[in-house]
């Protein structure tokens, strides 16, 4: 099996795989983990999500490109596997496997 290589790409189905898989668990006042497979390379990975005065999080699905509705937003998610993956950039970590999750703050 070969190595990925490192690309910054995005695909909608990213997104939906994300929304499947990841979980979101509240780490403190306004802040939470999100944590499950990068779509792309499969590697587990953390990401820290901020929200300021949000009380609670929920992950919905259809992570779509429009504006979100009150009460959601839309958090970037970057995939910051450790993973040795050709190509990348000294200062860059991941595959380069981007997306965006639609979360529920409310
Ligand atoms: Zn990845
Ligand atoms: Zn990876």
């Amino acid at each position: 099996m070969s190595a990925l290589p490192y690309a910054e790409v995005t695909e909608d189905s990213y997104a939906e795989r994300a929304a499947a898989d990841f979980t979101l668990t509240e780490v403190g006042p306004g802040t939470a983990e999100l944590k499950g497979p990068c779509p792309r390379c499969g590697t587990v990975i953390h990401v820290p999500v901020v929200a300021g005065t949000y009380k609670s999080f929920r992950l919905t699905r259809g992570a779509r490109r429009s504006a979100p509705p009150p009460g959601e937003r839309l958090e970037p998610v970057i995939c910051t596997c450790a993973d040795d993956h050709p190509g990348r950039p000294a200062d860059k970590v991941g595959c380069g496997a981007f997306w965006l999750l639609r979360i529920s703050t409310s």
